[in-house]
């Protein structure tokens, strides 16, 4: 598809939309104000729909989607927005099976490259601890590595979570907000939890 066919595509898409009861209960949440029972940070992948996977009603989830699913502070100021302004008690950390960010950090990591660019270096260099701690731990595939890598990936940007936010970390101690990792199997739609 042409860039000029796809805005014409999507053009079409919003307006066949708005006859939706899924519009209507959107214009209902932008007079009313929002109140989405979960956050969930997850990665940028086409595949990866966390409404569709959770079969989540418009204005239940907050959202946030980024290559790797990481947490900087732009990441890390909209979690405090959802958690401190909108009262959301519960986030999700999602990573997913053939993560392209996570596979290409390993693969860079490994030939030991620098990615092309000076942002994709700022977005290896974060997921760069996890892959280092994979490769320590699995010796023997590069598909282990990355789903290990994958993994310790989420774990790592759940603690970062309450190491960065003092606000979020008072919020955890008082048992009013929790932070949840899990690891989506795209092969089979299972969900993983960490612990
Ligand atoms: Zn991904």
């Amino acid at each position: 598809m042409t860039s000029v066919a796809a805005l014409k595509y999507f053009d079409e898409k919003l307006s066949n939309f708005k006859q939706t009861s899924q519009a209507k209960s959107l214009i209902r949440l932008a007079k009313d104000g929002q109140r989405p029972e979960a956050i969930v940070v997850t990665c940028s992948d086409s595949r990866v729909a966390p409404e569709i996977l959770f079969g989540a009603d418009v204005g239940q989830l907050f959202v946030i989607r980024v290559a790797g699913n990481i947490v900087g502070s732009n990441e890390l100021a909209s979690i405090e927005f959802a958690a401190l302004a909108l009262n959301v008690p519960l986030c999700i950390v999602l990573g997913h099976s053939s993560c392209g960010a996570v596979s290409a950090s390993v693969d860079w990591h490994l030939e030991r490259k620098s990615p092309p660019t000076a942002s994709l270096q700022s977005l290896v260099k974060e997921i760069e601890p996890s892959v280092a701690e994979a490769v320590a731990s699995t010796k023997d595939s590069t598909s282990c590595t990355v789903k290990a890598a994958t993994s310790e990936n989420v774990s790592r940007v759940m603690k970062s979570i309450s190491e960065k936010s003092p606000a979020l970390k008072e919020k955890i101690r008082n048992g009013e907000f929790l932070v949840k990792g899990g690891v989506v199997d795209m092969g089979n739609v299972a969900l993983n939890w960490l612990d």
